[in-house]
This record gives C-alpha cells, structure tokens and sequence, in this order.
C-alpha cells in the first residue's frame, strides 16, 4: 500500500478531489467523517469538551452543536487550542487504526493506494506520515464564492475559517503534487487523473524495491 495525504484549504475543491481518487478505485479515507464520530455522545471526547466548555455546546438530544462550538472556537485561539487538544489524538488514533485494518483486509480493489482527505494535514504537523502529499489549490476569492453557493455558509463564517488555516505556501512547501483548482470540474478531473497515473506509478516502484 502507498499512502497518499490530500490536503488544501476549505473550499480549495479537495472532497471533490477525493470523490475523483475513489472513482479510480482508491481508497479514500474523510478525516472530516472521524472528526465528527470521535464527538458522538458516548465518546470521552465529548464529555470533556463538555467540561471545558459547558453544556451549552450540547443539544437537546445531548448531541455536540457543531456550529456553536464553531462560533466559539473561531473567535478564541485558547478555546480552539483547547479543542484541538481534545480531539486531534483522538481523530490521529482513529485514523491509524483504519489504515491499519485497510492495510491488514486487502480487500479494497485498487486499494494499494489509500487517500487520505485531510483539511488540516499540514496544520497538524501530519505531513511526514505519507509517502506523497497531493495539495489541491484555489483562489481565496474563488473558495470563498464556491462556499457560499454550494453550502450556504455566511461569507464572513468563511473567511473566519481561511484565517485559521494554513495558506498555499505553506501547504506546497510539503507537497509532492500540486493541483490547480481556479479552472473548470474537467480541469480539475484531469489533473487528479494524472496525479493519480504518477502515484501509481511510484507505489508500484515502492513496492518492487
Ligand atoms: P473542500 O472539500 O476543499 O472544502 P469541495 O470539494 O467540497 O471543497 O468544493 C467546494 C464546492 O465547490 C463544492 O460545491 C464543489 O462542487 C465546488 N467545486 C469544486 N471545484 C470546482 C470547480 N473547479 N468548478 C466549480 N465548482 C467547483
């Protein structure tokens, strides 16, 4: 198996990068899926979230309100940093864990190639961890403008977001591949393509050493 981190800022186009990598037979693993079950009631991690920011994070069923906590954290770096300590071992295990059993069931066809979707590879210092890190790029504007169309969200709750990332430059500076995503969905399809054709490639190179 070769392990492969895909990366870019929100809105960059990088889910839809994924979906493309799991369409060639990839498997594809969402950080962002984990993210959301290391939080489910029952989980350690929520209850101490609830100890660090008290039950009003919490809805009525006892689920997390995802987008209070969002409101809190984007506007505190202490509240963010404390949320950051509470999950990102947790989701970092999780994830171990399900490459491990992808590795270990071999039943995925294609599946010498695991993609790792991941909004905060470089952020979380994850980078050395792959054996190519594919970045998908945009314009600030144009991710700003494809987020509010496509998921409704306020532009200045965006714009938050892109604050607290990292930026391109830092993301290239770990890339093996870079995709530019200013173009249309067929530019961005070849792109992946290509990259895909070359991480074959080497995971096949890797593999016959
Ligand atoms: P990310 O996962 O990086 O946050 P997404 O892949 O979800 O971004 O893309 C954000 C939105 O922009 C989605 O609605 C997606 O369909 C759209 N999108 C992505 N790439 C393009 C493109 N090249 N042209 C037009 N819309 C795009």
């Amino acid at each position: 198996m070769y392990l492969v981190g895909l990366t870019g800022g929100i809105g960059s186009g990088k889910s839809t990068a994924a979906q493309r990598f799991a369409a060639h037979g990839c498997a594809v693993l969402d950080i962002d899926g984990v993210a959301r079950e290391v939080v489910q009631p029952g989980e350690p991690a929520l209850e101490e979230l609830v100890a660090r920011f008290g039950r009003d994070i919490l809805l009525a069923d006892g689920s997390l309100d995802r987008p209070k906590l969002a409101e809190v954290v984007f506007h505190d770096d202490d509240a963010r940093l404390d949320l950051e300590r509470i999950t990102h071992p947790r989701v970092a295990a999780r994830v171990a864990e399900r490459i491990q059993s992808l590795v270990q069931s071999q039943e995925v066809p294609g599946a010498q190639l695991i993609v790792v979707d991941h909004p905060l590879l470089v952020e979380t210092g994850q980078a050395v961890r792959f054996e190519a890190v594919v970045v998908v790029e945009a314009d600030i504007e144009s991710r700003v403008r494809r987020l509010v169309e496509s998921r409704g969200m306020p532009e200045e709750d965006v714009r938050a977001r892109l604050r607290i990332q990292s930026s391109d430059e830092e993301r290239r500076a770990v890339a093996t591949h870079v995709i530019d995503n200013n173009g249309d969905l067929a530019s961005l399809y070849t792109q992946v393509d290509e990259v895909h054709a070359d991480l074959l490639t080497r995971a096949r190179a890797t593999s016959a050493d």
